[in-house]
């Protein structure tokens, strides 16, 4: 566990708490990495150490928990707005942007700044990139920035050279995994496979943890079962999961990482498969498929994936990748 209570990260850390006790804040930030890697959680860490009574980010000062509750009068967040249904997420416009730097200007109610977080930046269309450009270079009172973006290659070259760059990396996969077992109380098994499938992306894996595990579970003993059974059943099977759009590309991308995972042993390497809990089950679909079944198994998943990213029917490209994969 490292400060801040922040999972890997150390050097980010470092370093803003060095600004922060050195009196060397910069006007605005920039969080950039992958997405659920952390940026947002360490930005509200950062706002807690900041407003925090003992500058520690303690957690449990009154400013502190006000941030942790989202309740704090002189945090002002802007966040898209992302729909339940779709994967898209809605665009950050100019009236948020505006209403952002009326709250800006006004004068704090208990902390002696105010401070903007606006999460994944790059959404920001251009009419409300280049509002917030002009709070950038004149913030209203002593106001703080912090942006996040997933994209930072999207974002305006004026908007990040006006910003201290914080650039988040994966989080080395040991740390992740005794953040898991350690603070989640996730058990050393799981720990090492949540960790291994997350890519180092913290939020990934902690809410992999508390909810997706068993979904997985139960997507990837459909896989299976889906494999040995008729073409009715298949068909049946894909007009369910077509419904969800979303749960349907995590299940893609898990079987994605499955099959990989057949070809990788098919192929005889021996490095560890993603699904390492699966061990079993991938040996003998790989016994029995070999290696050319697994890589068009893997190709089936990947056009599936490419359909629906491009706004295929989703019921069609299921029963379509259905028909394509072996039958056992
Ligand atoms: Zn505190």
């Amino acid at each position: 566990m490292t400060h801040w209570n922040i999972v890997g990260h150390a050097r980010a850390v470092a370093a803003l708490d060095r600004d922060l006790h050195t009196d060397r804040l910069r006007h605005a930030y920039l969080f950039a990495g992958p997405a659920a890697v952390g940026k947002r959680t360490l930005a509200l860490a950062f706002i807690q150490a900041i407003l925090c009574d003992t500058r520690a980010a303690c957690g449990h000062c009154r400013p502190c928990r006000l941030v942790q509750s989202g309740n704090h009068p002189d945090v002002i967040t802007v966040a898209p707005v992302v729909s339940g249904k779709t994967i898209r997420t809605e665009k950050i416009t100019i009236d948020r942007i505006r209403e952002l730097n009326r709250a800006l200007s006004l004068k704090p109610v208990e902390a002696a700044r105010r401070i903007g977080l606006v999460t994944n930046f790059e959404t920001a269309n251009d009419e409300a990139a280049n509002a917030f450009l002009k709070t950038l270079e004149e913030p209203p009172g002593n106001a703080l920035l912090i942006l996040t973006t997933d994209s930072p290659e999207l974002l305006l070259p004026t908007i990040t050279s006006r910003c201290e760059a914080v650039t988040l990396r994966p989080v080395p996969l040991a740390a992740l995994r005794q953040a898991l077992t350690e603070r989640w109380r996730a058990p050393a098994e799981r720990a090492d496979l949540l960790a291994r499938l997350s890519g180092g992306r913290p939020g990934w894996a902690v809410a992999a943890t508390e909810s997706t595990f068993e979904r997985r579970r139960q997507r990837l003993d459909d896989l299976q079962q889906l494999l040995p059974a008729a073409r009715s059943a298949r068909f049946a099977y894909a007009e369910g999961l077509a419904k969800d759009r979303d749960a349907l590309r995590e299940t893609l991308e898990l079987w994605l990482s499955w099959w990989r995972d057949v070809l990788l042993v098919a192929s005889g390497a021996s490095a560890l498969p993603v699904n390492s809990d699966q061990v079993e089950a991938l040996r003998r679909v790989a016994a029995i498929l070999g290696l050319d079944s697994a890589a068009q198994a893997v190709a089936a998943v990947q056009r599936a994936l490419a359909a629906l990213s491009r706004n295929a029917n989703a019921r069609l490209a299921m029963e379509v990748l259905l028909l394509d994969l072996p039958k056992l």
